[in-house]
């Protein structure tokens, strides 16, 4: 492992609007490249411009935390920041990577958020959280702390050529197992599942059965991207080396676009199936309502449930106008409270819409919301 040390000019991401993965206006990325080396990992594309070996070298931005202290104190900022989860991983290297036993860059950027009074997100795949246990668990205490590990499945020998630098499935289970019983919300990200060889209804079903063993709170499903260049010339050369039968498969539903996006058909079955088993297991396939209620904002707590019943909806097979509706609220100026009795006039808001809203703002969720989400 070769690592550079780097120095950072801003470290807190701001989105757009708040995304509603992850429920998180903010993000952080304090390390550059990733040695858990996944074969699949799309930070080596090219538009994410990770210099260096992707997988053997990894930049730490040193002077992270002075400038994260500096970027969350509420004194040194004009605006209010937004209430959500700050987002602790993700983006193009993992936060509890090797170096992070070194630099401690996440549980300073952890102690930072606990400081400043905010909730946070981790997604990781390393059981090196555990050693942050006690800052979590304060978090947790004081506003609200969601632990989620991301599997490409929960087979142990299909993750060691797959996922060669992080712990086995099992060891992350065990992770999250320890998180549950310390009463922290925790997640699955089932994601991205690899073509033919963790994509089968079998092993899905292996993954969201132990995802509810354990007790987890939902499981967020995607597939996978692999986009011209890097990235794929990259998985293609361990799939010709141990599986070089599926080549050919690869190709055929990688047709090769800017987005590495896999033919509609393939993800179309990949979706039916893991939608009809965690509807089986009653699963929640988003991150639910009741852990970000009091969370959120009024206007955002409207966007991201409109922004998740688009998703179920799609997943159920229905018509879905709610992921336009969420993106047109998102464009208004004025706060939604303001707007009530008037969302009609807002395009892509028509009647059913906007009893969905009032609906939210009066309850904090919607019937349909939950019928769809907990079957
Ligand atoms: S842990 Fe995540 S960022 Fe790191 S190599 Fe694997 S997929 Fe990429």
């Amino acid at each position: 492992m070769k690592v550079q040390e780097i120095q950072a000019k801003s470290i807190l991401r701001k989105h757009k609007k708040i995304d509603s993965w992850f429920i998180s206006h903010y993000g952080m990325n304090l390390y550059r490249g990733c040695i858990h080396n996944c074969i699949y990992c799309d930070g080596r594309a090219e538009k994410y411009q990770v210099t260096g070996d992707f997988g053997e070298e990894v930049a730490v931005k040193v002077n992270a935390i002075e400038i994260l202290n500096r970027e969350l104190d509420p004194k040194r900022n004009r605006k209010p920041f937004k209430r959500s989860f700050m987002m602790v991983g993700g983006g193009v290297g993992d936060s509890y990577q090797a170096v992070e036993r070194r630099y401690a860059l996440t549980r300073q950027a952890l102690e930072l958020i606990h400081k400043y009074g905010f909730a946070t997100h981790i997604l990781t795949k390393s059981t090196l959280v555990e050693r942050d246990f006690d800052i979590i668990k304060q978090i947790n205490a004081s506003n609200r702390a969601l632990v989620s590990f991301s599997f490409s499945s929960v087979d142990d020998e299909i993750s060691r050529f797959v996922e060669p630098g992080v712990p086995s499935p099992s060891e992350r289970l065990k992770t999250l197992e320890r998180f549950k019983a310390a009463g922290i919300a925790c997640g699955m990200f089932l994601m991205p599942v690899i073509p033919f060889l963790t994509d089968s209804p079998q092993l899905i079903e292996m993954a969201v059965e132990e995802a509810k063993r354990v007790g987890l709170d939902y499981i967020i499903f995607s597939g996978m991207t692999l986009k011209s260049g890097q990235q794929k010339d990259h998985f293609i050369q361990h799939i010709r080396r141990q599986y070089p039968e599926l080549e050919a498969a690869y190709e055929s539903i990688y047709p090769g676009n800017q987005w590495g996006m896999a033919t509609k058909e393939y993800y179309d079955s990949i979706n039916q199936s893991f939608h009809r088993i965690a509807k089986q297991y009653r699963m929640p396939t988003r991150i639910p309502s009741h852990l970000f209620n009091d969370i959120l904002d009024e206007d955002d707590k409207v966007l991201v449930i409109l922004d998740q019943l688009d998703y179920l909806a799609k997943q159920a097979g229905r018509r879905s106008p709610y992921g336009y509706a969420a993106y047109s609220l998102s464009q208004q100026k004025r706060p939604l409270g303001e707007l009530r009795g008037h969302l009609q006039r807002i395009k892509g808001i028509g009647r059913v819409t906007e009893s969905i809203i009032h609906e939210i703002l009066d309850t904090g969720t919607s019937r349909y919301y939950d019928k769809l989400m907990y079957g």
